[in-house]
């Protein structure tokens, strides 16, 4: 039995490769190894599934700084807004969220995946799960899939949609780079990113802010002349090995990338005010001590940044619990302003790839057709999804990409295989 198109792996790239090369009059079949399909889209956005993002293209494509601009030519063809009617044309009713992040009405991630099998289902796609491939070998006229247990399976065209590297418990083992490499692919290095952040600073160690959530604060990298590279106002934690949270995860690529270029120690900028300017929050501080000299300055502050925070800054600062406002000098008011808009940490690092939610890295785009998602290297065979070298912020834009990838490679393999 031969196919027109097998598609290889069932996360959301290959899921919508498999349905589009099928409503295309592609013979299909698509292999998964895992027992379910959609196991990490079943995981996103907290367990809802957060299917696309409604943001313009222009701020999705932003949102996706691991060579999202590649993506231009695919969304002239398909984007978010395409993604969000699919999903309505099968009775998946979508909501929008905060950030523009889109979730299923029913908030079941589950409903979004089943909707996809029964479209497979509809289409007559030969859904083989708990299949593990092990190679493909590529010819001039046919390829052949070859299994786990020996098995070999011929097809007109292959799509390789078996994600990156990143929490391998969902199937994503990296298995994919191999085969690119077999067909003549450069793979670029793969990294962490959307990843917590560890750090060796002693507040780290001691655990003093361990658990400590900051909300809508402003988090930089800073580069070698102590400029921002990239700032995030969003939410952060302190963690037992650093921080987290989504400020850290979208800084983290651009610690992890400080670090490929030889630098152990990045500083990062915390700004928990980021509100608020220097001077209004010296007059602010200023006009309260005057007003209330006797008063204890620690409770003065109080409000202002989290009390667990204020702590930390009034012991860096050598305040005592007690101290009276009148006795803090205008220096040591200076340096708590600046503890809490100016403070300034070093990171060391960050978990590794499996602990990521987003591989860096991966198929070069340089050597993918950006309007179908054909190989330059080898004829008939396709990419989509985490495997390539596009990654993005969480909040639907990885998998804005899977879809939209996955979609212009099921087109094009049917289209190309199909007289
Ligand atoms: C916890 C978590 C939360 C996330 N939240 C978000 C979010 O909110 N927003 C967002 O945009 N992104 C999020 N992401 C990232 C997003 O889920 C991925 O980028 C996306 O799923 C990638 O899709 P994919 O189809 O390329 O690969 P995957 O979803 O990884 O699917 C690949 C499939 O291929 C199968 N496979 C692998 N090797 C083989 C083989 N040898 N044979 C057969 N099958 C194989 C795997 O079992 C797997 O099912 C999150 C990721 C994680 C881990």
């Amino acid at each position: 039995m031969s196919y027109d198109v097998i598609v290889i792996g069932g996360g959301p790239s290959g899921l919508m490769a498999a349905i589009s090369a099928a409503e295309h009059g592609a013979k299909t079949m698509l292999i998964e190894k895992g027992k379910k399909l959609g196991k990490k889209l079943a995981i996103s956005g907290g367990g809802r599934c957060n299917v696309t993002n409604r943001l313009p293209q222009e701020e999705v494509i932003k949102h996706i700084p691991g060579n999202g601009k590649f993506l231009y030519s695919a969304f002239s063809i398909f984007n978010n807004y395409d993604i969000i009617d699919f999903f309505e044309n099968m009775g998946i009713q979508l909501k929008e969220e905060d950030h523009g992040r889109m979730f299923p009405v029913s908030n079941s991630a589950q409903s979004v995946v089943n909707a996809l099998i029964d479209r497979l289902d509809e289409l007559h796609v030969n859904v083989n799960l708990q299949t593990v491939v092990k190679t493909i070998h590529y010819d001039e006229n046919e390829h052949t899939v070859i299994l786990s247990d020996g098995q070999k399976i011929v097809t007109k065209a292959v799509v390789i949609a078996v994600g990156g590297k990143a929490v391998p418990h969902t199937g994503s083992t990296g298995d994919g780079y191999a085969w690119a490499k077999k067909a003549g692919h450069t793979i670029t290095v793969l990294y962490p990113t959307e990843v917590a952040l560890t750090s060796n600073e002693a507040f780290i160690k001691n655990k003093s802010l361990q658990g400590l959530s900051l909300r809508n604060v402003s988090l930089s990298v800073l580069n070698k002349k102590n400029k921002p590279i990239i700032t995030h106002q969003m939410d952060m934690i302190f963690t037992h090995f650093g921080i987290s949270g989504p400020a850290v995860l979208r800084c983290s690529q651009f610690v992890v990338k400080e670090r490929m270029k030889g630098r152990k120690q990045v500083p990062m900028l915390l700004d928990a005010l980021p509100d608020e300017t220097e001077e209004a929050l010296n007059n602010k501080i200023s006009s309260f001590m005057k007003d209330s000299p006797k008063k204890s300055f620690k409770n003065l502050l109080k409000g202002m940044v989290p009390e667990r925070l204020l702590a930390f800054i009034l012991v860096r600062n050598a305040v005592d619990e007690n101290q009276k406002a009148a006795n803090i000098s205008k220096e040591t008011v200076r340096s708590i302003i600046q503890d809490m808009k100016n403070f300034i940490f070093y990171v060391d690092g960050s978990l590794p790839l499996e602990k990521a939610f987003v591989t860096g890295g991966g198929v070069t785009i340089k050597e993918i057709v950006p309007n179908t998602m054909q190989s330059k290297m080898t004829d008939r065979l396709y990419f989509c999804g985490e495997i390539l070298d596009i990654h993005g912020y969480t909040g639907g834009y990885n998998i804005t990409s899977a879809f939209v990838t996955g979609r212009l490679a099921g087109i094009n393999a049917a289209q190309e295989v199909i007289h």
